[in-house]
């Protein structure tokens, strides 16, 4: 990112142009002000959009300077716990109630993404 030698050179090479956005230089309204560009604070700020807020978010360097944009790209369902041992842990309620909401972690990834 931003051409940093220490930023993950893969992604930054084969992603789309990240928006050119201006620094901020005066002083805006909003309902609510996200900090930081990765997925946190794009989701949220996305979810706040849609739910008829003003939002502003603030990047200090650019989208997905931070994690978002140099990890391994794995969209994980799981933890590192085989699903057995989950359920043995939590109870079966907790335990299934947890790998549900696991195995539809990677679809809401790819949703937010779209959206
Ligand atoms: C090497 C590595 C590999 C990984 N591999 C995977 C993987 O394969 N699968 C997986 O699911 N997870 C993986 N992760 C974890 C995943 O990348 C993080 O959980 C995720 O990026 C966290 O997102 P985030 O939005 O909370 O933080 P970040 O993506 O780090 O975003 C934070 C943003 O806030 C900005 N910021 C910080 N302070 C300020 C400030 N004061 N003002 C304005 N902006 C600010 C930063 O510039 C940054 O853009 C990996 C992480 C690393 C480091």
């Amino acid at each position: 990112m931003l051409n940093d030698p220490r930023s993950h050179g893969l992604w930054e090479a084969t992603a789309p142009q990240a928006p050119i956005m201006a620094a901020l230089d005066r002083q805006i309204a909003a309902d609510v002000v996200v900090v930081g560009g990765g997925y946190t604070g794009m989701s949220c700020a996305l979810h706040l959009a849609e739910a008829g807020r003003q939002v502003v978010l603030l990047e200090g360097r650019e989208i997905g300077f931070g994690g978002a944009g140099r990890n391994v790209g794995l969209i994980n369902a799981g933890l590192w716990l085989m699903p057995d041992d989950l359920t043995a842990k939590l109870g079966s309620i907790h335990g299934e109630r947890l790998l549900r909401l696991l195995g539809e972690g990677p679809a809401m990834v790819m949703d937010l993404i779209d959206r």
